[in-house]
């Protein structure tokens, strides 16, 4: 391999970080998340790696859970949408796929089939976030609905918070307080926390967690958090300087000029760009490592290359290491910097990227 551009990713801390979810709430399962391609680092290696211990697998779309399936994962995979189209059902029905029903329609398509075995649901609730779900006040029916089915066995209570990365406000404990009141007297389980409930709602965490991010090592917070700052980063990614060169003052570096030296600056290219998923919109002054040594990005950020500051790296040349995130350069620092969060960074990662697994 000639382009050294690169994520390696650790199993172990994927493993790791599964298993501090669970320890939070250990009475409890969980639904390991890896939806979107794992969030960048691989659903079938992730799902591979975590499948002799995770309680069932969340996916977005039958697609995502037809490639686990394809594979010989046998673990329960939940569709997190449910079905878009009655189509799918004879496909969930064969690969004893697990589905959130959503809305009336779902319900009304579920109705008219009939499964070789009996279906596991979760009849999700809109508690707030008013994306998906069945309004609280329709939901006791829509469960009595699902119930009388014959071939619909367990029906997992479930809702979405909007925003449980706010420690501090009120909207998550209100979406608790309403799903509680619009649940009782229904024997059921119930399954609320996503990764920042999971660290920072104790509340939410009820019979089934549901973690994504957190299990790739990055938090959902801005502010550091006792319980996400135990998270193992799982990913670097990385690349090598491919030339070098020193500017004058008044000169400056890349596309649109965006970056001036205002002394002589060593530059470092680096074979990263937005079209590996690194952000365009990534400020100049956004940190990287160079053999380790903390540096910055200079100048626009190209589709294929990246400039960086080498000037007090002097024994940084050609070939030199450049980690972009990683175990001691959080990826939440790098979001900072970009105006986003871990979640784009992670899951924009092209198919250009070679992921490395150790
Ligand atoms: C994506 C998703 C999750 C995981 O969210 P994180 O914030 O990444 O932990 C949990 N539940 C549902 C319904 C989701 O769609």
């Amino acid at each position: 391999m000639s382009r050294k551009a690169r994520a390696v990713i650790r199993l172990d801390a994927i493993r790791a970080n599964y298993r501090l979810a669970k320890s939070l709430q250990p009475a409890a399962k969980a639904v390991a998340v890896i939806k979107a391609d794992a969030y960048g680092h691989g659903a079938v290696t992730v799902a591979g790696a975590l499948a002799g211990e995770a309680d069932a697998f969340g996916v977005a779309c039958i697609e995502e859970a037809l490639v686990l399936r394809e594979v010989g994962i046998s673990t329960p995979i939940l569709l997190l949408e449910g079905f878009f189209d009655r189509d799918e059902l004879p496909l969930i029905d064969q690969h004893q796929l697990w589905t959130v029903i959503h809305s009336v329609e779902q319900i009304n398509a579920l109705e008219k089939f009939t499964p070789s075995s009996p279906l596991h649901v979760w009849l999700k609730m809109d508690s707030g976030m008013h994306r998906l779900g069945v309004p609280a006040s329709d939901y006791a029916k829509a469960y009595s609905r699902l119930a009388a089915l014959p071939h619909v066995d367990e029906i997992v209570l479930m809702s979405h918070f909007a925003c449980a990365d706010d420690l501090q406000g009120n909207a998550t404990q209100a979406q608790i307080d309403l799903f509680r009141q619009h649940t009782v007297g229904i024997d059921a389980r119930h399954s609320l926390a996503n990764s920042p409930a999971t660290l920072g709602w104790p509340p939410a965490r009820t019979d089934w967690l549901r973690p994504g991010l957190m299990l790739y090592g990055a938090s959902p917070f801005e502010e550091p958090h006792p319980e996400a700052d135990r998270l193992q980063p799982a990913m670097s990614l990385r690349s090598e300087v491919i030339a070098v060169r020193d500017i004058e003052p008044g000169e400056s570096v890349g596309y649109g000029a965006s970056w001036t030296a205002d002394r002589v600056t060593r530059v470092g290219t680096v074979a990263m760009g937005y079209g590996d998923g690194y952000p365009r919109h990534a400020r100049s002054g956004t940190p990287v490592l160079v053999n380790g040594v903390r540096s910055r990005i200079i100048g626009r950020v190209s589709m294929d290359m990246i400039t960086v500051d080498l000037s007090d790296i002097p024994d940084a040349g050609v070939g030199a290491d450049v980690e972009f995130w990683g175990e001691t350069h959080w990826i939440n620092e790098v979001a900072g910097w970009c105006d986003t969060i871990p979640y784009t960074l992670m899951t924009c990662l092209t198919a250009r990227i070679p992921r490395v697994y150790i």
